[in-house]
């Protein structure tokens, strides 16, 4: 039975970059894993707290829990990581197994089909295993209420035969630890949530932290970068590890090219010139959307659709993929009459703000 998802595929399959969100394949500034990452995502991806960059609330946190957990000779509380995709969710799912010294067992809600799969699934885990959901809000709602008992009472309940009857059996599973992954905890439903013992919410990273990712990257991959360049990718990464990986790599594919392969300053503010990537981490679409709504409206509020129409893009992928980026740097704001440019993008652009 297929129940180890392998990341190459399914994971991305049905993300708005994997579908391409200009008809142009994917979009490089996204937080989603796409083509450009395959090659070294796992050799990046942090094993140990030790080794894991920044969010240092949520690395303190789980030493305590699993250094508790693994005193008392226990296995770990579930736990459920929220928040926007490329912020390192995947990864603390693996290096908790690491630290609990635990088999690690990766799945995803839309893989998991049926009751019938994720019963096959409870039913080969072993003692201490650690079972990692990703995008778990997807799971359906059948599938979702076989794991309750599994998760309160490390137990499954199995109907067997059909109409009258139909017999109900309870069997004993192995303890083991939950690990969920969410870009959308609201989606997550209430009895789902509340079964989880140990809830985090990633934020997104600051410039130092992603520097420090940088360099860490850097090294892996054999890449000499001095700090002060760490820093220039960090600041045009969006708060997100994984682009900052990608930008890396691209700036080293570049200097490799254009320079003598090590990345100073001036060689990376030129490789993110040449690939389209501004100050703020905003691509050509973004700078579009800024356009449209300073130059062509004039800084009027603007009806989704409208925009949708301007910039010829999808209204969907105009709220879910360009919105949420351009609102968190307040380049945007949402009014109810429509989306609206801010003084902070018609400085960004280098126009004069327009007195309405
Ligand atoms: P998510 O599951 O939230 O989408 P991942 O865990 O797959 O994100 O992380 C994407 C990539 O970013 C990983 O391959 C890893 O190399 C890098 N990464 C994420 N968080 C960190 C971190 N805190 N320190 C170092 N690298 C990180």
């Amino acid at each position: 039975m297929m129940w180890e998802v392998d990341e190459s595929t399914d994971l991305w399959a049905d993300t708005p970059a994997a579908r391409g969100s200009h008809g142009e394949g994917e979009r490089f500034v996204t937080g989603e894993l796409i083509s450009d990452d395959l090659d070294v995502e796992r050799s990046l991806r942090p094993q140990r707290l030790d080794d894991y960059c920044g969010q240092e609330h949520i690395k303190q946190s789980l030493k305590i829990l699993i250094e508790a957990a693994q005193t008392r000779g226990e296995s770990l509380d579930h736990v459920i990581f929220s928040g926007p995709p490329g912020l390192g969710k995947t990864t603390l799912a693996a290096v908790v197994a690491n630290e609990m010294g635990a088999q690690i067992k990766t799945t995803s809600g839309p893989a998991i089909a049926r009751t019938g799969d994720l019963a096959a699934i409870l039913t080969n885990l072993q003692p201490g295993d650690v079972l990692f959901i990703d995008e778990i809000h997807r799971l359906n709602r059948q599938v979702e209420e076989i794991l309750y008992p599994a998760m309160e009472d490390f137990s499954l309940d199995i109907v067997i035969g059909k109409g009258p009857a139909a017999r109900s059996i309870r069997l004993d599973i192995p303890h083991f630890t939950l690990v969920g992954a969410t870009t959308r905890s609201g989606m997550l439903t209430g009895p789902l949530r509340d079964r989880f013992g140990i809830s985090f919410r990633l934020d997104y990273y600051g410039i130092e932290d992603l520097a420090d990712i940088v360099c860490r990257s850097a090294s892996i991959l054999s890449v000499d970068i001095d700090r002060e360049s760490a820093k220039e990718i960090a600041s045009r990464s969006r708060g997100t590890p994984r682009l900052a990986n990608r930008l890396l790599k691209r700036v080293r594919d570049y200097a490799q090219v254009r320079g003598g392969g090590s990345i100073d300053l001036a060689i990376a503010q030129e490789a993110m010139a040449f690939f389209e990537i501004d100050e703020l981490g905003l691509d050509w679409m973004d700078i579009r959307i800024l356009e449209m709504l300073c130059k062509t409206f004039r800084g009027r509020a603007v009806g989704l659709s409208t925009l949708a129409s301007a910039t010829g893009e999808d209204a969907n992928t105009l709220e879910d993929v360009y919105e949420p980026y351009l609102l968190q740097c307040g380049l945007i704001v949402r009014t109810p009459q429509g989306r609206m440019a801010t003084p902070v993008a018609f400085e960004h652009l280098g126009l004069e703000t327009i007195a309405l």
